[in-house]
């Protein structure tokens, strides 16, 4: 009763589940991939399989019990085998999570009891952006310590590319030391930021984006909405329910129109900046953090849609369907450009929007690298815009 809160992802599930049965239970795990596609909800599954006492087996098929004493511990993750460390708000006395004051560890357990509920929601404490070198010592002693409960050690790094520097470099030294009975699952949307020595000791699984139907079925068996009202955003959530979440209810159309509007003023010719300017900050008007997660996201389907009539043509599937002609166009301008490039920057900046960054610079040094990346391609077709 582990790996029903985790949607779809039944390739990995039953992966994991293997090496479980099969005694090779991994000693450091790497889940790459957007926590709306259910790399925290993975692990927390993962944890809670692995302590149950009386887990349900069967062929190569393990869950857990959702009844022992160690499952009804890992259900509101207050299990003394499981760990979950993650970004805290800096300040002069917060080394590690006891260290914040009282309000603040009120959250903390807040944040973990809502992971335990709902791994889809988002984890994350206001105003932290780093996992630093004493939280990484925190654990190295705890893990020192020998197990106070039956079951396996898991620790959870959540956004691990969120460590710092020194933090990575003790962190590997933790990973390289042999553990007894001790799992490590790092997650990151970013792998790419982290140390390549720690990603290289990590068994890496890619978690891929969700299907549409699956996020369809997800959001109406949670009551949001219809299916027919989730089929309209469903496009727009490049697979992950998170996003898929934040965007019930919302305008897509007119959203997409300013995404849109963005993107042409940032590939305009030599007068853009004035104009580029004013609808960043109209963008970013409100310091709606949501709404600028939105726009990226919208930005990135559109590029992902040109990119598929670059490649295709006239039959590419996209999710604008009654934008088609337009992407055409688009497609027939840019259709030289690194797309992968382009997305990735787009990627980095809805990253941004969760910390404590500011929306219009996040905007703007977005669409000032599209503009870099698509003028490379305007050159090698001659292209005029
Ligand atoms: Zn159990």
């Amino acid at each position: 009763m582990a790996w029903n809160q985790v949607i779809g992802q039944d390739r990995i599930k039953r992966m994991l589940q293997r090496s479980i049965t099969g005694g090779r239970t991994p000693q450091s795990l790497l889940l790459s991939g957007e926590s709306g596609a259910g790399t925290l909800a993975l692990a927390i599954a993962f944890a809670r399989v692995v302590n149950c006492e009386r887990p349900i087996q069967a062929d190569d098929m393990i869950d857990a019990c959702a009844s022992c004493r160690s499952c009804l511990q890992a259900a509101s993750l207050q299990h003394p085998n499981i760990t979950v460390v993650a970004a805290l708000p800096s300040g002069t006395k917060i080394e590690t999570t006891a260290d914040l004051p009282p309000a603040q560890i009120e959250e903390w357990k807040g944040l973990m009891a809502g992971a335990a509920a709902d791994p889809y929601a988002d984890f994350r404490m206001p105003g932290a952006t780093l996992i630093r070198i004493p939280q990484i010592r925190d654990l190295k002693r705890s893990l020192s310590l020998s197990n106070s409960q039956e079951g396996r050690r898991v620790v959870i790094l959540h956004h691990a590319d969120e460590m710092n520097q020194e933090a990575s470099n003790a962190f590997l030294k933790t990973l390289e030391e042999p553990h007894h009975n001790v799992t490590l699952i790092l997650t990151t949307e970013r792998p790419e930021r982290m140390l390549p020595t720690i990603v290289s000791r990590c068994q890496e699984v890619v978690v891929p984006p969700l299907d549409d139907t699956e996020i369809v079925a997800a959001l109406v068996a949670e009551g949001r909405c219809t299916a027919d009202e989730a089929s309209l955003v469903t496009p727009f959530a490049n697979g992950s329910l998170s996003r898929a979440r934040e965007f019930v209810g919302e305008d897509v159309g007119a959203e997409r129109e300013q995404a849109v509007t963005l993107l042409r003023l940032a590939l305009k010719g030599r007068d853009f900046r004035v104009e580029l300017a004013d609808a960043v900050a109209a963008a970013a008007d409100g310091r709606d953090r949501q709404k600028a997660s939105l726009l990226l996201s919208l930005m990135a389907v559109w590029l992902r849609d040109a990119r598929s009539m670059a490649v295709m043509g006239a039959v590419a599937p996209i999710a604008n369907i009654d934008q088609r002609e337009a992407l055409e166009r688009f497609a027939a301008g840019f259709g030289m450009a690194d797309f992968d490039q382009a997305l990735t920057v787009i990627e980095a900046a809805s990253a941004d929007v969760k910390r404590n960054v500011s929306l219009a610079s996040i905007l703007l040094t977005c669409l000032l690298d599209l503009r870099r990346i698509f003028a490379q391609a305007r050159a090698a077709t001659g292209t005029a815009s």
